[in-house]
């Protein structure tokens, strides 16, 4: 139901590719091969629809998806083939998403042998190899959803998604359900199979505090549209837009610095019918007459660091 109207997401494009920009902006994403992405913002800003857009799950409203360089619409079946196996998706409740009739084996096996790479008499070894990566026993192959963990359960949805040898996952709220001490023990997986595989992750959270722990850089959204994106360390560090400023004062492990930024107030506005202007203004610490009215386009600050607010133009310019 968000407006996501001219969101492009460019997935694992050439390094220096130029990247797709979209002045409507609501997203524009280019992802590159090797990077943790954190995509954040309150349930209702889209950030799910975005995950699922570029998982290919749900389609866009406007703009698109290219991956590894190509437009999803103009490839050929092997091209799309590619697409649909090297990006996968893994979910906030593994046990939604796991079939409670089926073992683990053909869980994880299945679709490996369906798209034929695995013969299916070197499923159960593929499998096993499988299960010993993301921390199961593998003699549990016979054994049903149920007959584990919350923690055990996750890690059986991400060794499903590693049986597709994907390039890009996206995890939407992958570890929101489970324990904290769990949650670590999931995050930490993620950061080992990233460096043991080379893998690409979109990682969406509503919990900044998650996000900043595995991500290189962090997308900030709020109603649907990207409010500003930077370099991990500089959202925690020099944040710009006033919204990402009240996520960090929420944040429980606040250094004194950041004591001053504004907690967000009120409450989420319906993302049917977002605010005029800056979608942001109602609850903006900080916002001036001209905020309800015009909306503010995403402004390059530094390399790397983009923010969507109309204090930017008060400041004053840097000379060269
Ligand atoms: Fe606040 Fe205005 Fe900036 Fe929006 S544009 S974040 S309302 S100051
Ligand atoms: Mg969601």
């Amino acid at each position: 139901p968000v407006d996501l109207a001219g969101r492009i997401a460019n997935l694992l494009g050439a390094r220096n590719a130029p990247s797709v920009v979209h002045a409507v902006a609501g997203v524009d994403l280019d992802i590159t091969a090797g990077e943790v992405i954190g995509v954040v913002g309150e349930s209702g800003c889209g950030k799910s629809t975005l995950g699922r857009v570029i998982a290919g799950i749900s389609p866009p409203t406007a703009g698109e998806v290219s991956y590894q360089g190509k437009p999803l619409h103009g490839m050929t079946s092997a091209e799309h083939k590619a697409y649909v196996l090297g990006v996968q998706m893994i979910f906030q409740n593994p046990m939604a998403s796991l079939n409670p009739r089926m073992r683990v084996l053909d869980i994880i096996g299945e679709a490996p042998v369906v798209h034929g790479l695995v013969p299916a008499s070197g499923k159960a070894d593929y499998v096993a190899g499988l299960m010993r990566q993301v921390g199961l026993d593998p003699d549990y192959g016979q054994r049903y959803p149920h007959q584990f963990s919350g923690g055990q359960r996750q890690r059986i949805g991400i060794a499903r998604a590693l049986a597709l040898k994907p390039q890009l996952i996206v995890c939407d709220e992958a570890v929101a359900a489970l324990d904290v001490s769990i949650q670590a023990q999931v995050l930490n997986l993620f950061l080992e199979l990233r460096r043991a595989l080379g893998l690409t992750y979109l990682f969406i959270s509503h919990n900044l505090g998650v996000v900043g722990h595995v991500s290189d850089r962090v997308v900030i959204m709020y109603l649907g549209r990207v409010v500003e994106v930077a370099p991990t360390q500089t959202i925690f560090s020099r944040p710009n837009h006033p919204y990402t400023q009240a996520l960090l004062s929420e944040l429980p492990s606040l250094d004194t610095q950041r004591r001053d930024y504004q907690p967000i107030k009120g409450e989420l506005p319906s993302p049917l019918r977002p605010p005029t202007g800056c979608a942001f203004h109602p609850r903006c610490p900080h916002a001036m007459p001209r905020c309800s009215v015009e909306r503010p386009a995403l402004r390059t600050l530094a390399s790397g660091h983009t923010s969507a607010c109309h204090l930017n133009d008060l400041a004053p310019s840097v000379p060269e």
